[in-house]
């Protein structure tokens, strides 16, 4: 029902600063970086999110490691898709 309120948290979460793009681009989620993502890592924290909830972060290549780490250490179960795939 709320699947779209996904997208929102991605968007207010990547704040970079600066203008914003008519279009806005696909870009890395990991703090700090503006490069352009190739990767879709879905995830939910089981303690707060119910079993249809999932949370999408963008990945480049250097941090979809970084990402999946970050969320297989707290033992978040999430899957990493080409950002090709998701759409
Ligand atoms: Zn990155």
């Amino acid at each position: 029902m709320t699947d779209h309120a996904a997208n929102a948290d991605a968007d207010a979460g990547g704040d970079a600063g600066g203008a914003t793009p008519a279009e806005p681009e696909r870009r890395c989620s990991a703090k700090g970086c503006g490069a352009a993502a190739a990767w879709a890592v879905r995830w939910r924290n089981p303690k707060i999110h119910g079993p249809e909830r999932r949370k999408i972060w963008l990945a480049c290549d250097d941090h979809r490691a970084y990402l999946s780490d970050f969320l297989g250490g707290r033992g978040f179960p999430y899957d990493v898709v080409p950002l090709a795939d998701l759409d």
